[in-house]
């Protein structure tokens, strides 16, 4: 039976080690590391994700504000709140929960944010440092599945890791993170030929497809690492892209929820320090 990375246990120590960094950096300045939260419109289940991070925020001892706008809002209007954030000087981060109400462009907003404020990592210039190989704010899952697997002790050097899923947010930026530890990695898609046989290749398995069940047992190595990503709500449920009975062959695997989750959030709070740090 699998062992069970918890990315709750995990998430909760990265939370207390950001709190010590807030104190001594308020201590420093005479403030907090500060966040801004911004939801347009009321998506459910991004209501759920920004509670989780205002709670994650008080955890980590940083100040955090949240904005709700309306979802009838323009996108100029949305762009110039956005700049006015980041004039604050108590507010070292920005996040824009996505996805944003259809009637906004992602990409014009998220150009709106400074990339030393884009706490997501989502900015073009973030995401052009992350392929440059140059220091600068990183997206948060991928920071989150990487810090797992070194947590575990899994050493990605020369491994053969699979991530299922090539998205601008989670997929893409992982594989690059995979490269800069040295891991051989294979991204799979949409269009992808044989990811069965690919994934039987694998040390790692990273599932990032938005799926139920794609990753089912016999595409597993036995002794695989397995980190899932994915949310999926079946039947009222929440799952990931993993069966549940990968955990017989699998050596290590992430539960969801209270695996990749939580550490998005505790990467969140981790980048506001960094970048409230680079800010002093
Ligand atoms: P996207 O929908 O943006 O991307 C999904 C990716 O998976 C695409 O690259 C797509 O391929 C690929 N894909 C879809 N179906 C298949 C398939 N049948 N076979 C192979 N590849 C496939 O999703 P995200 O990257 O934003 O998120 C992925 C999952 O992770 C979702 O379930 C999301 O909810 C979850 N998530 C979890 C987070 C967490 O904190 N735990 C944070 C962010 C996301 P193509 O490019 O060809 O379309």
């Amino acid at each position: 039976m699998a062992e069970r990375i918890d990315g709750r246990v995990r998430a909760d120590q990265v939370l207390a080690e950001v709190q010590t960094g807030a104190m001594a950096f308020r201590e420093a300045t005479g403030r907090p590391p500060g966040l801004a939260i911004v939801l347009v419109g009321d998506h459910p289940a991004s209501l759920s994700y920004i509670r989780s991070k205002e709670q994650a925020a008080t955890k980590g001892g940083l100040y955090s504000e949240t904005h709700r706008l309306p979802a009838t809002m323009a996108e100029d209007a949305l762009r110039r709140f956005v700049g006015r954030l980041s004039e604050d000087e108590r507010l070292d981060g920005i996040l824009v929960q996505l996805p944003l109400p259809e009637t906004l462009r992602q990409e014009e907003v998220l150009a709106a944010l400074p990339p030393d404020k884009d706490v997501d990592g989502f900015t073009t210039l973030n995401q052009g440092r992350l392929l440059a190989g140059e220091a600068g704010l990183r997206p948060c899952t991928p920071l989150g599945v990487i810090d797992l697997l070194r947590w575990h002790g899994v050493s990605l050097d020369g491994a053969n890791v699979v991530v299922i899923g090539r998205s601008r947010t989670v997929g893409r930026p992982l594989a690059l993170m995979l490269l800069e530890q040295h891991a051989s990695v294979t991204v799979l898609h949409s269009h992808s030929q044989s990811l069965a046989q690919d994934v039987l290749r694998a040390d790692v398995v990273i599932a990032a497809a938005g799926q139920a069940g794609i990753v089912r047992r016999e595409m597993v190595r036995p002794g695989a690492v397995v980190i899932d990503v994915g949310i999926n709500r079946v039947d009222g449920k929440l799952v990931g892209d993993v069966a549940a009975d990968v955990a017989d062959v699998a050596s290590a695997m992430t539960p969801v929820p209270g695996g990749v989750g939580p550490m998005t959030v505790a990467m969140l709070m981790a980048n506001t320090l960094e970048a409230a740090r680079w800010h002093y």
